[in-house]
């Protein structure tokens, strides 16, 4: 089974520069090609007796490398594998636009989907550290997976962030599940609610880091930019929030992990912008970031591990319908944290009647 990995590279300045200069070489050298490919184009139409032969992505590569490569020489300070790939990834966009599959390639600005791909020897080394032909060592924030090699890699710019993703060859392995099947509630108040009645918190240091990080940007805030104590107190915010990224990295680690590995059938709500609503704009915004680490997880983690993931619509009134009887609740507000059946004359926890619903729900719907 071949699993995308993807995560985010710790960078320094220096490393910054280095990725920024490949990612430009891309698409200069992409760019240049859907030029050239435009004209080869432009000529075939206008001169159908005199058509030249389109070019492959090696013709592209060689025109490349005599043409444009020479003449500009700060190309020579990058991995060739960056224009190699761009072009590559060029010639498969007109196979596409001739089949039909998509549109006509564009030409690519700075900064919009910044990326590059390298092949050559590239290594894992010890547990959160990836050596690169030409770039060098980079660090990850996660740790990579061990005894693997990976033939190459794709280098990614998101807003600052840098990430590097490849693919992974994985033997899933089927554990022996011991219960059938889980809905799993989202929250604010509680992470996760099983309806097997399990509750997961996101762990007390989390908010104790939260905590620590706000008073110290409230002590700090008449500090002067640019002085010395400026700068140490940025630091050490830098250093609590990364604390804090693998506080929350670890709990959801443990927790797809447990789900993945334990149910047979896992049954979740599809989170999205509306979603988020339901929690309210300020707090949904922060756990948003965790819910969508958490399906990304789950997603993985299910087929690594033989369970199937169940994802239902946001449309399943998942929190106002009695699980039992199905009465609906048409006055649940969202401070209400019990929910009253008047038909069963019953009472639950409104994050346990959810899952419960998440539940029957995810399981009707056919794999
Ligand atoms: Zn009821």
């Amino acid at each position: 089974m071949l699993l995308g990995f993807k995560t985010e590279l710790r960078l320094n300045n220096e490393q910054r520069i280095v990725l920024a200069k490949h990612a430009g070489t891309a698409r200069h050298a992409y760019n240049q090609g859907l030029a050239l490919t435009k004209q080869v184009l432009d000529w075939n139409t206008t001169h159908p007796e005199d058509k030249i032969k389109f070019p492959t992505a090696i013709d592209l590569h060689k025109w490349y490398v005599a043409s444009i490569k020479s003449a500009n020489p700060w190309i020579y300070e990058v991995s060739k594998c960056a224009g190699q790939y761009a072009l590559k990834a060029l010639r498969d966009g007109w196979d596409r636009c001739f089949k039909k599959i998509s549109k006509p390639p564009k030409f690519k600005k700075k900064g919009q989907r910044d990326a590059f791909r390298l092949d050559g020897t590239i290594k894992i080394l010890g547990v959160n550290h990836l050596q690169l032909p030409v770039i060098g060592v980079l660090r990850t924030f996660e740790n990579l997976p061990q005894s693997f090699k990976p033939k190459s890699v794709t280098i990614s710019r998101q807003s600052d962030k840098w990430f590097v993703s490849f693919n992974l060859e994985v033997e899933p392995t089927q554990t022996e599940k011991t219960n059938l099947s889980v809905g799993v509630d989202l929250g604010v108040k509680h992470f996760a609610t099983l309806s097997n009645g399990q509750v997961f918190d996101v762990p007390a240091l989390y908010k104790r880091l939260k905590v620590k990080i706000a008073k110290l940007q409230y002590v700090n805030r008449h500090k002067v930019i640019g002085s010395q104590g400026y700068k140490d107190f940025q630091a050490k915010v830098a250093r609590l929030h990364y604390r804090l990224f693998c506080a929350r990295k670890d709990f959801l680690n443990k927790l797809t992990t447990y789900l993945a590995k334990t149910f047979q059938v896992v049954c979740i709500e599809n989170l999205n912008v509306s979603g988020m609503l339901k929690f309210g704009r300020l707090a949904g915004a922060v756990a948003m970031l965790g819910f969508y680490e958490f399906r990304r997880q789950l997603a993985y983690k299910c087929k690594l591990y033989g369970s199937r993931l169940s994802v239902i619509g946001r449309w399943e009134p998942s929190s106002k319908l009695h699980h039992k009887c199905g009465w609906k609740h048409e006055t649940l507000k969202l401070s209400d944290r019990i929910f009253y059946c008047p038909e069963c004359d019953e009472s639950i926890d409104r994050d346990l009647n959810a899952s419960l619903n998440i539940e029957r729900i995810g399981l009707s719907l056919s794999s």
